[in-house]
């Protein structure tokens, strides 16, 4: 139901891109490193087709996720709104799960069952995912879905709770009904970026009320036409699961495992994004220049995400300002005046694109051995 793209202006984009030469690196596949202990899963668990109120089948959402290499999608419908019902009626809501499951079926790609549950403010929309019946959920009233699907065993967010559509100031009001959702364990995570939109007000919540950080497209055009020909990535959340498979996935979520990450933006819990951010980088050579005692350290971002970072060390750089970016995929050399030479280093950089919660960006260490 969120659409930020009318038709007139993806009309629009797709004029402007043919008349001109475009670049394909935004097409690669995204990579994020593992850290101690979990793999990292690329995901993205909100999407649309013409099931809902999408404008693709959901082969293609299968694809699209392949071609940026996710490890596990959802594809919520819109179990209320269904605009494309007289064209396609389907009285099976667990249908296009059905078909993104046959087309993912050669490939490594995880297909989450999952159900949007749509209602006006306050109730607002959620995502429930991991459900057994998407059919069993259509209830008249908000609380008979949301038990429904707790009896199920979903894992159950709430989308895009900041959306001005929905709450004017473009932020989110915590009513009671999820104060209740919360309450009976029915309700277990919220988006803090959904499609372009980032709310700190919403990351504030997700702390207040422990709930899982989660990042989605929410995407009901193409992937290609939203993100990817502006250069961008669809948000994802990262999820930190002790394998690659549907099970893992939902006990990481249940257990707040994530970061959300928008291209350069990464939001989620210190414990997590810490140590995901350390992993981004990695250190490739250590040497004092000539005869100096200029240190030269060199760090490569493993990332898919240009990282953007704030000198927290007392030494000084020799020919860096103190504020720098490593881009995605790309090594960047440091120069630290340390004023005697060391046998070991600790490199602190703030990362400044990265927020444990509001306006707080984490201070990431490397400790490095000089050679
Ligand atoms: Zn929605
Ligand atoms: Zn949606």
């Amino acid at each position: 139901m969120k659409k930020s793209t009318s038709l007139l202006l993806t009309l629009f984009t797709f004029a402007f891109m043919i008349g001109q030469e475009h670049s394909h690196t935004g097409a690669s596949a995204m990579t994020y490193p593992n850290i101690e202990g979990y793999v990292t899963l690329k995901t993205d668990l909100h999407m649309h087709s013409v099931f809902s109120d999408g404008n693709v089948w959901p082969t293609i959402r299968v694809q699209e996720a392949l071609r940026e290499d996710l490890d596990a999608i959802s594809l919520t419908e819109h179990l209320e709104y269904q605009p494309h019902s007289e064209d396609i009626p389907h009285p099976d809501r667990n249908r296009a799960f059905d078909l993104a499951l046959a087309e993912a079926a050669e490939h490594e790609l995880l297909i989450v069952p999952g159900s949007e549950i749509t209602r006006s403010a306050p109730v607002g929309h959620s995502n429930a995912i991991f459900i057994t019946d998407a059919n069993t959920l259509m209830e008249s009233e908000a609380e008979k879905a949301f038990t429904a699907a707790k009896k199920q065993g979903a894992f159950v967010f709430w989308n895009h709770p900041a959306w001005y559509r929905q709450s004017p100031t473009g932020n989110p009001i915590l009513s009671d009904f999820q104060k209740k959702r919360i309450a009976n364990g029915e309700l277990h995570g919220i988006e803090v970026i959904n499609s372009m939109d980032y709310a700190e007000e919403s990351l504030a919540l997700a702390l207040e009320q422990n709930l899982t950080i989660m990042g989605t497209s929410d995407v009901h055009g193409l992937i290609d036409w939203d993100y990817t020909e502006k250069g961008n990535h669809r948000p994802i959340t990262l999820v930190f699961a002790k394998d690659k498979t549907l099970e893992s996935l939902k006990e990481a979520l249940f257990a707040g495992r994530t970061v959300a990450v928008y291209n350069d933006l990464l939001v989620g819990k210190a414990e997590y994004l810490k140590p995901l951010l350390e992993q981004c980088i990695k250190v490739n050579a250590v040497a004092y220049e000539m005869d100096t005692l200029v240190l030269r350290v060199e760090l490569e971002n493993v990332s898919s995400s240009d990282l953007l970072f704030e000198n927290a060390m007392s030494y000084t750089f020799y020919s860096k300002p103190p504020i720098f970016t490593i881009a995605a995929g790309q090594t960047e050399t440091l120069q630290i005046k340390t004023l005697e030479k060391v046998s070991n280093i600790d490199l602190k950089l703030k990362a400044l694109g990265a927020f444990t919660a509001p306006k707080e960006q984490p201070i990431v260490e490397w400790n490095i051995v000089v050679e």
